[in-house]
């Protein structure tokens, strides 16, 4: 199982020294075996983060880089600055970029290529707004979404899926049990239709994931793992989840 914690921009330097001593002393010595943790703090404390959980399982990531490779672009933090910071993952593709940044599909493959040609693995969200799930368009959206995968053309992309329906993200509300598992499989299902992609993606569920819900979303058998947004923020729910 993946615990993954995007922190988007919270916390300040006390805090992330603060949470990362929590994890590593009262969380990951209690993790059931085969089960990883991915903490991706906001990209200014990323050095800092994996100077912290140096020597231990805990990997770190990015929640997002450029698509551009260097130049020109004031502000931007490119997939090998990250992967310098001796980051792992990066985040590519979250609703809140798609939104507020108008980040498309064709942004997307840059991104992706720019990774990918960093070495970072990549967690690349996925999910389909309200308004699409009342119209019944979920399937049809998350194929558009997951198509960029397939026109990267990346044949050895490391990468792993989240679904992260936009309306299920912050808001305290949730798909169904069963929506969860059967949009999972249909994730799942798309992926290996995809000739170049490997076979066996984890896909991990995100959007209001807490102590009440995870446990049973994490006996889906479909779900490899999850992508915790608030809940990361507070080290005891964080625990709840993972253990
Ligand atoms: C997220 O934004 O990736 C997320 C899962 O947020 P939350 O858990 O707060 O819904």
């Amino acid at each position: 199982m993946i615990y993954a914690a995007n922190w988007k921009m919270n916390g300040d330097r006390e805090f992330v020294h603060y949470i990362l001593s929590q994890i590593k002393d009262n969380i990951l010595p209690f993790l059931s075996y085969g089960s990883d943790i991915i903490l991706c703090p906001p990209s200014i404390y990323l050095s800092e983060a994996t100077d912290i959980c140096k020597n231990t399982s805990i990997e770190i990531g990015a929640q997002d880089c450029s698509a551009h490779e260097n130049g020109a672009f004031t502000g931007e933090v490119s997939a090998q600055m990250i992967s310098d910071t001796g980051s792992e993952w990066v985040i590519l593709g979250h609703s809140e970029r798609r939104q507020y940044h108008a980040e498309n599909n064709i942004l997307l493959i840059d991104k992706l290529r720019n990774a990918h040609n960093a070495g970072l693995k990549v967690i690349f969200c996925v999910g389909e707004t309200h308004q699409q799930y009342n119209e019944g368009t979920t399937r049809e959206t998350l194929k558009d979404q997951l198509s960029v995968l397939d026109n990267a053309r990346l044949a050895n992309l490391n990468y792993m899926i989240a679904y992260e329906p936009v309306w299920a993200i912050g808001t305290g509300l949730a798909p169904e049990l069963e929506e969860i598992d059967v949009i999972h499989q249909f994730i799942k299902k798309q992926l290996i239709d995809t000739a170049i992609l490997p076979k066996k993606t984890r896909v991990l569920y995100g959007g209001s994931v807490s102590p009440n819900n995870a446990k049973d979303i994490k006996a889906l058998a479909s779900v490899d793992g999850v992508l915790v947004g608030g809940a990361s923020l507070s080290s005891d729910k964080f625990k709840q989840i993972c253990i």
